[in-house]
C-alpha cells in the first residue's frame, strides 16, 4: 500500500464516521444485505479492505453501485461499525472528480453512460440518494 493510498483510506474512514477497528468479522452485515448476490465485495469485506487501506480495490468494486443504502447492515451490526456509511464515503470519492465534489443534473446522463459502458447497473435508489446527498 502506498503512503498516499493509506492517507486516502484514513480520510475515507474518517469521513464515514465508522470505526473499522471495532469489526469482529462476524459477517452479519453481509448476511442481511439484500444486494449480497450482486456484489463482488460484500459489506464485511468492505470494512476489512478499508481497515487495510485497499482504496484501489474499494473504488473499483461493483458493490459501490449495487448498495441500495437500505442500512440493513447498520441495523444488524452488533458492534456499531455501520458498513453502509463506509460505502457511501467511498462512493463520494468515486464521484467527486465528476465536478468539484458536487453532483449536478447535467452530469447524470454522462455518469450513467460511463457506468453502463462498464457493465454496471445503477439502482434508482442509489441515484436518488447520491443526488440528494451530493448536490447541496
Ligand atoms: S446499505 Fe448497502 S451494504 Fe448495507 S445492507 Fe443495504 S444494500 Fe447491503
Ligand atoms: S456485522 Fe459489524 S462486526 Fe460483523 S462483520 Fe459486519 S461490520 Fe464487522
Amino acid at each position: 500500500m502506498r503512503v498516499d493510498e493509506k492517507t486516502l483510506a484514513e480520510d475515507i474512514v474518517r469521513m464515514s464516521g465508522t470505526n473499522v477497528k471495532k469489526c469482529m468479522k462476524c459477517g452479519k452485515c453481509s448476511a442481511t444485505c439484500p444486494s449480497f448476490e450482486d456484489m463482488d465485495v460484500h459489506p464485511h469485506s468492505f470494512v476489512t479492505m478499508a481497515e487495510e487501506g485497499d482504496v484501489a480495490g474499494l473504488l473499483k468494486s461493483k458493490s459501490l453501485w449495487k448498495c441500495l443504502s437500505c442500512f440493513a447492515c447498520v441495523e444488524r451490526c452488533p458492534r456499531g461499525v455501520e458498513p453502509a456509511h463506509l460505502i457511501e464515503a467511498v462512493r463520494f470519492f468515486a464521484l467527486s472528480p465528476q465536478g468539484l465534489n458536487k453532483m449536478k443534473p447535467d452530469v447524470v446522463p454522462i455518469f450513467l453512460q460511463n457506468l453502463e459502458e462498464k457493465g454496471a447497473e445503477v439502482p434508482q435508489q442509489l441515484l436518488t440518494s447520491a443526488f440528494r446527498k451530493y448536490s447541496k
